[in-house]
């Protein structure tokens, strides 16, 4: 393992000023006081890991990262449990997933150990900026792109990997329970082959022009559907999607390398078939969906991610018609499962899976 140099911010936020900064938390626009970095270079290897302050990255103009957006990220939380203790949620899957994309995106691997030490070390330097259980969590932003200045059109040599963190409430503004989709017809997020299972900051970047048509049809979030039918439900720009059947069935669809495969996808179907549901693995269509909503067959869908752990989907909108999921505000296998998964993030219902990691 590399040693870590750790040099802590001198003058720190104080206690009152964090106090108010915390009061009303919203998602990723407020951030501690330090970071990761560690520098990799080919030959080298990984070097340089500093605990530093937060601080601007200097970068050369001709970084590839600006011109050809080789770069990656996860996203993971950390929780403070009932004991002061904070803890992550399968820490190890991220750093897994990470290496994942590293690979897709022809970027080096970085030792898993080295990932979870890495959020260690800044959960310890910034374990005040963890919210108490009820207001909210640590959101963790692992991430690696390439310095190298370098305008030729090859993997890069050098990368930087940064590890930042943000407190966090809830991820959706408003009161309001459930989201409304816009399912794009026109825009797809990945194609077969594609990067769409890497967590790239580029599968974002596309999928912010649907998105923007999205929200100027009074919708929340974006469903995309697959690349070659245009007909197969995938995933929204940054969440899996589960669909709830009056027969106990859950369908989700299966990881055929254009959709991302979600941690808290995966958990939810060990959680949901321990609950009692039988969770499929299936391919699901647009018009399937639409006529399963109108008949009442399909009793909830809710979309699945880290930050927002689980949503309900109310309305569904697309050029093809506008349909209502169950009563449009929610359901109760949503409500149960989201229940049982923050419990165990929480520290508040047992762990059987050993999914907890405490961090300090
Ligand atoms: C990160 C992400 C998800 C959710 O993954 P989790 O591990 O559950 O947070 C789903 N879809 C996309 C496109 C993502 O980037």
């Amino acid at each position: 393992m590399l040693d870590f140099s750790i040099s802590p911010l001198l003058n720190p936020t104080s206690p009152d000023e964090r106090a108010a900064a915390m009061e009303q938390l919203g998602f990723g626009t407020l951030f501690t006081d330090h970071m990761v970095t560690i520098r990799y270079t080919q030959g080298q290897g990984w070097h340089d890991a500093v605990l530093g302050p937060r601080e601007p990255i200097a970068l050369d103009p001709a970084a590839a990262v600006l011109h050809y957006a080789q770069e990656i990220f996860e996203g993971l939380k950390a929780y403070r449990l009932p004991d002061g203790a904070i803890a992550s949620f399968r820490p190890q899957a991220n750093a897994e997933r990470f290496n994942q994309s590293a690979t897709r995106l022809a970027m080096p691997h970085l030792p898993e150990e080295l990932f979870v030490e890495s959020i260690r070390r800044l959960v310890a330097a910034d374990a005040d900026w963890v919210p108490d259980a009820d207001k909210g969590s640590l959101y963790l932003r692992p991430f690696m792109f390439a310095s190298e200045a370098f305008l030729g059109v090859r993997p890069a040599r050098e990368y930087i990997y940064c590890v930042i963190a943000s407190p966090v409430g809830g991820y959706f503004k408003g009161g309001k329970s459930t989201v409304t989709l816009w399912v794009s017809h026109d825009h797809v997020r990945a194609v077969p082959g594609g990067t769409g299972a890497a967590k790239c900051g580029g599968n974002y970047a596309a999928s912010l022009e649907p998105q923007a048509q999205g929200i100027a049809k009074g919708c929340d979030q974006v469903l995309f559907l697959d690349a070659v039918e245009r007909k197969w439900v995938e995933e929204l720009g940054g969440m899996n999607v589960m669909f709830v059947f009056t027969d106990g069935t859950i369908i989700t669809p299966p990881l055929n390398g254009s959709i991302l495969p979600g941690i808290t996808r995966d958990s939810l179907r060990t959680v949901a078939a321990e609950a009692g549901y039988t969770v499929k693995e299936q391919p699901y269509s647009f018009e399937q969906w639409q006529d399963d909503a109108k008949s009442g067959r399909l009793k909830e869908a809710f979309a699945c991610g880290t930050a927002a752990v689980i949503t309900s989907i109310g309305e569904v909108r697309s050029t093809r018609g506008d349909f209502v999921i169950g009563n449009g505000d929610g359901g109760e296998v949503a409500r149960l499962l989201r229940e049982a998964l923050v419990g165990i993030q929480l520290g508040t219902r047992p762990d059987p899976h050993g999914w907890m990691t405490t961090l300090a």
